[in-house]
């Protein structure tokens, strides 16, 4: 199959705008990807919906949270490392990963690896904050992700240990996916990062001001928002969002929904 793809470049920002329609994951696949560009390396990344993507690599295919309808990932290239982020059901569907994981090593966090059936926990390693994980040549770090406002504490508490993750390429590329978090000193801190998954919604993560400052702290060059729709009161604007990152980043608007 070919793959028709929109290509994503350092310095051209592809802003464009996003009908609003009710959350809900498209039941085929998307057939095209888009290529990110540093001068540490190319991927291609494929937004699936709300908080799953993957990212195809010279080195293999990550996919990160996949959930929805397995067929979602019909036209994407085959999974050689699956990470779960956490336990909730926007992030981690254990139907899913048993269809899409046959074989596929699963990186994740220890409370959500307890809810797994033996066959996943087969697969599965365990990535704790203090841990690097290696899989063939992928170098993953797990960030932790969490709540800090008051209200907020029991959807993500930081005692709960969910992950974000950093996943370094050969060549140096660094891919940042945040899970679900607010705008934590563990985010802000990152350094060079090449492309960055950033979520936000209400109440469950954080505001799209919160997540473009801690964007504008560290930096990455490509960032996607994601997970922006909640209910209805807590949906955030990515093109919002956008307009309050710094020029330092490229904010690109994924067709998520
Ligand atoms: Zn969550």
């Amino acid at each position: 199959m070919t793959l028709s793809r929109r290509h994503v470049l350092m310095g051209s920002a592809a802003l464009t705008g996003t009908a609003f329609l009710p959350f809900q994951l498209k039941a085929a696949g998307h057939s095209s990807g888009d290529i990110v560009i540093t001068d540490r390396g190319t991927v291609t990344i494929y937004p699936v919906g709300h908080a799953s993507f993957a990212m195809e690599t010279d080195w293999g295919t990550v996919y990160v949270d996949p959930v929805g309808e397995a067929q979602a990932y019909e036209n994407i290239p085959e999974p050689n490392l699956i990470l779960v982020t956490h336990e909730h059901g926007d992030h981690y569907s254990e139907d899913v990963l048993l269809a899409l994981s046959n074989g596929v090593p699963i990186g994740v966090n220890q409370a959500t690896y307890d809810k797994f059936s033996d066959t996943l926990k087969e697969r599965a390693t365990v990535i704790t904050h203090d841990q690097t994980a290696t899989f063939r040549d992928f170098t993953i770090d797990a960030i932790p992700a969490y709540n800090i406002t008051e209200d907020r504490l029991n959807f993500h508490p930081r005692d709960r240990g969910d992950n974000g993750y950093v996943v370094t390429l050969p060549g140096g590329f660094r891919m940042y996916a945040s899970g679900d978090t607010e705008d934590i000193p563990e985010m802000r801190a990152l350094e060079n990062i090449d492309v960055a998954f950033v979520c936000m919604n209400l109440p469950f993560t954080m505001d799209a001001e919160a997540a473009a400052s801690a964007v504008n702290e560290f930096a990455p060059r490509v960032c996607y928002p994601y997970h922006y729709r909640g209910r209805d009161d807590g949906t955030q604007d990515p093109t919002e969002f956008a307009q309050m990152v710094s020029e330092a980043t490229k904010t690109h608007l994924g067709n998520w929904y």
